[in-house]
């Protein structure tokens, strides 16, 4: 069966970077969703325990329930609880929500900064203060979310203004609703990597941890490694005469005779199908026609088929970004933990 490997020795090395970025393992919120952007809920839950990540962000109350044991603080991104929790804090996205939360609830409060996105807007944050403390909610943190952190942009520098004036008047109004000290984050990977000095209370790392994160000249992030590597098993093997064709809608014709081997990764494993026809893999085998939804084919004759290790690189060839490439990768595919 189709297999990912996870390289603990490469997590471990963009760890230590992340924290010399943060200063300290405790203000890594490693972010987990998505089944650990593909990597594997429970076994990077497990690593990170193992290397002393305390603080995780996730999806949902059910991803959080599932690692709860291995960290002391999880934060809820876009869920309203079912239970509650010492260690779940959750995310309040808009105004209405609050009320829906139970009384005692921990919970953050995503402002908008300029994304645009979810969060409360800045001009509603004395009405969520005053509705969070009637609903008896425990408010320990205000958060917001970079659009830009990945690129040279005029939003980057508008929303950390923006979360100047935000961070300003939420310490007033901690003091007049008593929800002191007030915790702030801001930076997903891309900032954490581009800022010089890093003085807020957390970072919430994602891309940066699993090795994928794109960021031009910077010298940290050429450091980071991949740690997934996805294969492919073989399923069958056949050599071809010149002319003949492969797969669905016989869309690959051999130029000359070759040994063409069937692999067991498709497009419903995550291999995307816009990978057909032209892929690449990083040992320079050549995929031959399209991709099935549970196979492929490739010339070579190789046992097993290193398919990605760097899903930058292949991301590229399926005209997307490593983030799609990565949380494609279906949950059944076994992982497998290596050392090197
Ligand atoms: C996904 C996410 C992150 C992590 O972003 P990376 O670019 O992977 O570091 C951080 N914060 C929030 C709110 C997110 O949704």
């Amino acid at each position: 069966m189709a297999f990912i490997t996870l390289n603990k020795t490469n997590f471990f090395n963009n760890l230590d970077i992340i924290t010399q970025l943060t200063c300290a393992k405790d203000k890594i919120a490693l972010v987990l969703k998505d089944n650990a952007y593909g990597h594997g809920l429970l076994e990077i839950a497990q690593l990170a325990e193992e290397y002393g990540i305390t603080k995780a962000v996730v999806r949902s109350c059910q991803e959080a329930q599932s690692v709860e044991k291995y960290f002391s603080y999880i934060l809820v991104l876009s869920d309203t609880p079912t239970t509650s929790s010492t260690k779940i804090r959750y995310t309040i996205n808009d105004l209405e929500q609050i009320k829906k939360f139970a009384k005692g609830s921990k919970v953050e409060l995503k402002v908008d900064s300029g994304m645009n996105r979810n969060g409360i807007e800045m001009s509603e944050l004395r009405r969520a203060f005053e509705i969070i403390q009637k609903q008896k909610l425990q408010l320990e943190a205000v958060f917001t979310h970079h659009s830009s952190a990945d690129e040279k942009s005029e939003v980057y520098d508008l929303q950390n203004r923006n979360f100047i004036t935000i961070k300003k008047e939420a310490q007033k109004l901690a003091q007049e609703y008593g929800f002191t000290p007030l915790r702030f984050h801001s930076c997903n990977s891309a900032a954490l990597f581009r800022e010089e000095n890093f003085n807020e209370d957390m970072a919430r790392v994602g891309i940066g941890a699993y090795g994928c994160l794109e960021l031009e000249e910077n010298e940290n992030v050429k450091r980071l490694k991949p740690i997934l590597a996805l294969y492919g098993e073989k399923l069958s093997s056949r050599i071809l005469k010149e002319g003949e064709c492969v797969g669905y809608g016989a869309s690959f014709q051999t130029q000359e005779e070759c040994r063409v081997t069937n692999y067991d990764i498709g497009y419903g494993d995550g291999f995307l199908r816009s990978c057909s026809n032209h892929y690449v893999t990083p040992q320079n085998i050549k995929i031959a026609g399209r991709i099935s939804m549970d196979n492929s084919s490739f010339i070579t004759d190789k046992e097993k088929l290193l398919i990605f290790n760097d899903a930058r690189v292949a991301a590229k060839q399926a005209s997307t970004i490593s983030y799609e490439m990565l949380t494609s990768l279906k949950a059944y595919l076994k992982r497998k933990i290596i050392e090197q």
